[in-house]
């Protein structure tokens, strides 16, 4: 249907006319982007961000218990929880973190089924009961957990957010600009959820790949042997093996294999001429 005047059918104008319509909802979803744009409070980068830091905070705060929940909520053994607050403060303290107006806070989830750590905007991180145990070592735990700040150093969460706006935006503005009979608006939807996707999937394996490197030069700041992150990676595709599939980590993590070769790239960038002996294992 036409948007204004008469009933005219799939006329030139009221194609011309949607078109416009649709030119003015792409660009203001464009500038509402642009002027998300703000310089990262650790790296100085600019980027386009949905949340003020403050808001980060608020929301991981919010959500942390909802969160721990799904994944066992806190485990009770409080050695395990000890340890896993302790690595992380140490990586926070010893790359001046604490300084940034995030709040970083460690848990070990009771989920003894599924693999997995993740990162709540604003510094809430968890590492499930599953993914811990598998670890022999607390560089291992400090890859995890590094490479878990670094989502939120990065503020993947309010980028993510922010492209997510800026795509439904978009959609907005082909799914009016489009013609409205049915192959042309299916087609319209279809090229609009393909531009989503495709801006979404390449973020989501950069953040990782980002996240990695992040967590590398974390570790390492902090005094353990980045390589550990080599070792998690290890961890991840024997445990994808065993159970026959993959672990709930990949579902938000691509593939460890693709990962290993930016994580010794980071390592060599570091350390070029090798790893020193000193650093914990
Ligand atoms: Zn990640």
């Amino acid at each position: 249907m036409p948007m204004f005047g008469k009933r005219t059918g799939r006329t030139r104008s009221a194609f011309g006319s949607r078109l416009a319509i649709g030119g003015v909802i792409a660009a203001i979803a464009f500038f509402s982007y642009w002027r998300m744009r703000s310089p990262n409070p650790h790296t100085g980068e600019m980027q386009h961000v949905a949340m003020s830091t403050e808001q980060e905070v608020a929301l991981g705060l919010q959500a942390r218990e909802e969160m721990a929940a799904q994944f066992g909520g806190l485990h009770p053994d409080a050695q395990g929880q000890e340890t896993v607050d302790r690595v992380g403060q140490r990586l926070v303290a010893a790359n001046a973190l604490d300084n940034l107006p995030w709040q970083f806070e460690f848990h070990l989830l009771g989920d003894e089924k599924t693999i997995n750590a993740f990162a709540l905007p604003g510094g809430q991180i968890f590492i499930t009961a599953a993914l811990y145990t598998r670890l022999q070592t607390e560089a291992q735990l400090a890859g995890v957990l590094g490479h878990e700040i670094g989502h939120v150093v990065e503020r993947h969460g309010s980028e993510h957010l922010a492209k997510a706006q800026l795509t439904q935006g978009l959609v907005g503005a082909v799914g009016v600009g489009a013609a409205d009979g049915a192959s042309g608006g299916q087609m319209a939807a279809a090229a609009a959820s393909m531009v989503g996707n495709m801006i979404n999937l390449k973020y989501g394996r950069g953040d990782e790949l980002e996240s990695d490197s992040r967590g590398v030069e974390y570790m390492a700041k902090a005094g353990y042997d980045p390589t550990a992150m080599i070792h998690v990676m290890q961890v991840l595709a024997e445990a994808s093996g065993d159970r026959g599939g993959q672990p709930e980590f990949f579902a938000t993590h691509p593939n460890p294999e693709n990962r290993l070769d930016q994580i010794r790239a980071a390592i060599r960038k570091l350390y070029p001429q090798g790893v020193p002996e000193t650093l914990e294992k």
